[in-house]
């Protein structure tokens, strides 16, 4: 039986510098502080801590299963920490992620997002961990659904016989709070249909088919749905496995090489384009974005993300690349074309998601001025 590792990746916005821009480093450094202590505790093996824009990422790995009490509380309390000390420094938008005040064993449901996946490691087990900010969770579904499905993106459905009877998807309906499980290529027509609607349908899992094992999990939160207004995005996060009868690395990459469209943006208000960058700029600007995304990857090894001599994980910068430029050329592109529309739709989102923004309000002054036609 090969050894169980968990993998844990919690973030939230808890207060960014110069608007909804970019963690700052007092942020940073509480959470190097927390996640050190813990692995000196033992909670953990191995942690890396990073940011993409505004949201604070705690990566961890551990042996303690998905949803455990004390993981969670490790990044429930560095949070909470780093929201004070946001406030203190009055940074922006404090804390604005924590919806609850009392921690009650697990972070979901709370405000911070989560991905959490228990591996069994195998010969060499290399992860991506993918995070977003200025959009929502299902601004996944098109690069999950190239990645695990589509036999003209990634190669190995076609040629490898170790991906032979293709994948299972996990969607989540996040009006009813339902889910249903397809499988591809049987079920693939349907799969689109669903996950087609990016703002109702998510994916949140997937397995390979012919043996269950997990492949990708993302995390899917509706801030909007727990605290019943806008209270910024619920940008997220995902962790796919690679390699060995899985997708290949640059077949997880592949769809990124184009940008796409993703609900989030300005005030979690508009369609914008996704923005493909390395680490050093993963922070928004221009209309609060174009959103952006980074992809860091990692090798987990016994237990623990595998570091080099220095005893620091070892991490792959994977948007930090040429490769990507015509995908960021092209999210510049797209970015001034719809900030041309300015408020009209499709530039702005529809109505039904307007209802979550401040949009009523004004809405409302105007109602008693209406006259019938
Ligand atoms: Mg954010």
């Amino acid at each position: 039986m090969s050894r169980k590792t968990t993998i844990s990746l919690i973030k939230c916005d808890v207060g960014s510098l110069a608007g909804h821009h970019v963690v700052p480093e007092p942020l940073f450094d509480i959470a190097e502080k927390n996640l050190k202590k813990a692995k000196e505790e033992g909670l953990i093996n191995s942690y890396y801590v990073f940011n993409a824009g505004d949201d604070l990422q705690l990566l961890m790995v551990h042996e303690r299963g998905e949803s455990n009490p004390e993981i969670h509380k490790v990044a429930w309390d560095t949070f909470q920490e780093a929201a004070k000390k946001a406030l203190e420094l009055k940074l922006y938008g404090a804390g604005q992620d924590l919806l609850k005040t009392a921690f009650s064993g697990n972070v979901r449901g709370m405000g911070p997002g989560v991905a959490e996946m228990e591996i069994e490691e195998r010969g060499s087990d290399p992860i991506v961990v993918f995070a977003a900010d200025k959009t929502s969770a299902g601004g996944f579904n098109l690069p999950l659904f190239r990645i695990f499905a589509d036999p003209m993106s990634t190669a190995g459905l076609v040629i490898d016989p170790d991906m032979a009877g293709g994948f299972k998807f996990e969607v989540l309906d996040t009006i009813e709070n339902k889910k249903i499980v397809l499988k591809c290529p049987e079920e693939i027509y349907e799969l689109i249909a669903l996950i087609g609607t990016v703002q109702r349908y998510v994916v949140s899992r997937v397995w390979r088919a012919r043996d269950d094992l997990i492949c990708a999990v993302g995390s899917v939160t509706r801030l909007s749905k727990i605290a019943g207004k806008y209270i910024g995005k619920d940008d997220p996060v995902m962790i796919v496995r690679a390699q060995h009868g899985l997708p290949a690395l640059g077949e997880i990459l592949v769809p990124f090489m184009h940008s796409y469209l993703v609900e989030g943006w300005m005030r979690g208000s508009h369609w914008g384009p996704l923005m493909p960058v390395g680490i050093k700029n993963a922070k928004c600007t221009v209309f609060d974005g174009p959103p952006r995304i980074v992809a860091l990857g990692f090798q987990v090894a016994n237990g623990k993300i595998a570091s080099g001599n220095d005893g620091k994980p070892m991490m792959a910068d994977l948007f930090d690349d040429p490769a990507f430029d015509m995908a960021r050329r092209e999210a510049v592109e797209y970015a001034s074309m719809l900030r041309r529309m300015g408020e009209f739709e499709p530039a702005r989102l529809g109505v039904e998601e307007m209802e979550y923004t401040t949009l009523p309000q004004i809405l409302e002054k105007l109602k008693e001025h209406f006259k019938p036609a």
